[in-house]
């Protein structure tokens, strides 16, 4: 058995023989004649002229093997309902779905654009666009209808298949009305929308001649067989916007056979997942996350996984948990954002259930600061590995690979990079930097199989926006800012345009946020600089406690404000100290999660927060406002 660095060094030095190995995870129609091809950098061409299809290796392979085992297990705490499909079920829904789509027009190379809530019928309008050749273009669910309209305007979707409402910490979210005023608002019309009625919102309206019913359609198909349409290797397989944490959302196009290699080869590598086990991701379809680690990976992988339509906290802090007991969940993927909800509950919601079954929790999305890893680990008693990628990506590009050699877990960092990605640190001449030395992480082209070939329709934007770091060497970047410690651990300290320059010392905002967080009060933590006249930039706190009789008063305020500097000198030094710290209960966050540091900064410069349309909870930045001001 390798070491991960022997693995990684050989993916590098023999990427034909290493890939070749890893294609062999995934089913070939036809087999693919090259491994790759990169005579257009940045452009890569993965398994070039192989045929495949995603539907396939994900379903159909393991139904005709395994048509009893389990394949999508759907939970709604919301609706209270939850229902187990097998693979041979799983596959039926789809060719039912597939079977309307070919009814409503669709084919090969349209787009279909789907706005659902975390049901079922979800995976099926996913799977059976991948079956068919369709282009899936998902949109969380939780977007309203302007980020909605900008999306059906990029993508142009003839079909779009959405649901009445989704639930909420036990309220319905009226999707179709959205819909519709997203359909007005954007000038490409969809020739059709599909509805799939949960009978949550008995008023939606219902557009004549355009929207029709899932349920009524799928009655006509039960029947249906709808084989798999074989694509060549680099056909796209979807389009993907970017969070939007940095301003206008790119679509991200994936191709087929490069990410159905990858995903198989990270689930065997990374993920340590097989056949007959369980797949929990508390991510959401609408996310990268959603995407490669609720449907596709752990489906190809031939495990079963879980969708899940609910909060973490409802109807207790235990769900989770129970959910792991019941099912034999095996892997766990979730986000630093909800282990710091997690944090604030009572780790006896945890111990009360067999988490036996349990072999590693894998964390994605934001920086996961070293006393929240460390906190959850010691309360899991299990591997918590922390990976770092992106959108683009589609795959992480830093992380531990149990399945491959077990190294020691580093709190706070995403251990080191994955085979495949030539990622190093480099200084702002593009020169590579040295171990401990703080720099922009970036990967020497050609990127591995499963990230983006392209920007949708925009091949000048994914060279422009990913490869001109510098003009020598041709890298594609990101823009996050990180270092790399003696043992090789790597530790991401923020994205490029949060670092903080405190009279000529750069700061990533991760390491004061780091810092702050060891402070037994504080609950989560936002940093951002602001300009100064003496300094250049300063750092600005704003956070939030734990117990909010903490900050009650004025008094206490300054208090606990004073203590904050205090723990923030011990580690950093005094260059770190925040200017001040502001007591909120909540911070500004996409929907995914990530904290809109660009937001908060402007407002604190005293500027316009800028785009917003993926805010989570707007009435944050109010809070931020009055904080301010005070
Ligand atoms: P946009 O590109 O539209 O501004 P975004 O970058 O937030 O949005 P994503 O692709 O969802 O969109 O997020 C990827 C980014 O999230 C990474 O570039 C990095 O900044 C951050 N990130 C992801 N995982 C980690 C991690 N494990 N540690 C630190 N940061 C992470
Ligand atoms: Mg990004």
């Amino acid at each position: 058995m390798a070491t991960y660095k022997e693995f990684h060094q050989y993916s590098i030095e023999k990427p034909n023989e290493f890939w070749t190995e890893q294609a062999q995870l995934v089913d070939w129609k036809e087999p693919f004649t090259q491994v790759c091809d990169y005579s257009r950098p940045p452009f890569a061409k993965w398994f070039v002229g192989g045929k495949t299809n995603l539907c396939h290796n994900a379903v159909d392979r393991h139904a005709a093997k395994r048509p009893n085992d389990r394949a999508l297990i759907f939970i709604s705490t919301e609706t209270d309902e939850e229902k187990v499909y097998s693979f041979a079920e799983l596959q039926r829904e789809i060719e039912r779905m597939a079977a309307i789509y070919l009814s409503l027009g669709v084919k090969k190379g349209d787009r279909v654009l789907i706005y659902m809530p975390m049901i079922a019928q979800a995976t099926f309008a996913i799977l059976a666009a991948t079956r068919i050749g369709a282009i899936h273009s998902v949109v969380f669910g939780g977007f309203a209808s302007g980020s909605l309209a900008t999306r059906i305007d990029d993508a142009k979707p003839v079909l779009i298949v959405s649901s009445d409402a989704g639930m909420r910490g036990g309220k319905a979210v009226p999707y179709k009305h959205l819909l519709d005023e997203a359909i007005e608002l954007a000038e490409h019309k969809p020739a059709k929308v599909l509805m799939v009625d949960r009978g949550l919102d008995k008023e939606f309206n219902k557009v004549a001649g355009r929207d029709v019913d899932y349920a009524t359609l799928r009655e006509q198909f039960l029947d249906a067989q709808v084989p798999c349409e074989w694509l060549e290797s680099s056909e796209p397989s979807y389009i993907l916007y970017t969070s939007g944490t940095t301003g206008k959302p790119k679509g991200v196009q994936r191709d087929t056979g490069g990410y159905a290699v990858a995903l198989a080869s990270s689930m065997k590598h990374i993920y340590c997942g097989g056949e007959g086990e369980t797949f929990f991701s508390t991510s959401d379809i609408g996310w990268v996350v959603g995407h490669s680690y609720i449907i596709y990976g752990p489906l190809i992988a031939g495990m079963a996984t879980v969708m899940y339509e609910g909060t973490p906290l409802r109807p207790d802090a235990g769900i989770w948990w129970q959910i792991v007991e019941k099912y034999k969940v095996s892997v766990m993927f979730s986000a630093p954002t909800a282990a710091r909800v997690l944090k604030k509950q009572d780790p006896a919601f945890m111990h009360k259930y067999d988490l036996s079954s349990l072999k590693h929790v894998f964390m994605a999305g934001e920086p996961l600061d070293q006393p929240t890893h460390e906190w959850f680990m010691t309360e899991l008693q299990k591997p918590v590995i922390d990976n770092y990628w992106q959108t683009e990506t589609g795959w992480p590009m830093l992380a531990a690979l149990p399945g491959v050699e077990k190294t020691p877990i580093k709190y706070g960092s995403p251990s080191f990079p994955v085979y495949g990605y030539n990622l190093q640190i480099f200084r702002e001449d593009g020169s590579v930097c040295d171990a401990n030395e703080k720099g922009i992480a970036a990967v020497i082209p050609p990127l591995p199989p499963g990230c983006l070939s392209t920007v949708w329709g925009q091949d000048d934007r994914f060279v422009s926006t990913y490869f001109t770091l510098f003009k020598e060497p041709l890298v594609y970047s990101s823009y996050d800012w990180a270092i790399k410690d003696d043992d090789g651990y790597f530790t991401i300290l923020g994205r490029t345009d949060d670092v903080i320059n405190v009279a000529g010392h750069r700061l990533g905002t991760r390491e004061i946020e780091e810092a702050i967080q060891n402070h037994p009060a504080i609950a989560e933590v936002a940093v951002v600089g602001v300009e100064d006249k003496l300094k250049g930039q300063v750092p600005m706190a704003f956070a939030v406690v734990k117990d909010a009789s903490k900050v009650a008063t004025p008094e206490l305020v300054k208090a606990l404000e004073k203590e904050v500097f205090g723990t923030v000198d011990g580690i950093l030094g005094a260059i770190g100290r925040p200017a001040r710290v502001h007591f909120v209960t909540g911070l500004p966050k996409t929907r995914s999660g990530k904290m809109l540091r660009r937001s908060l900064q402007a407002l604190a410069e005293g500027r316009d927060p800028g785009d917003l349309t993926t805010i989570d909870d707007p009435s944050t930045l109010e809070q931020i406002k009055n904080a301010l001001a005070s």
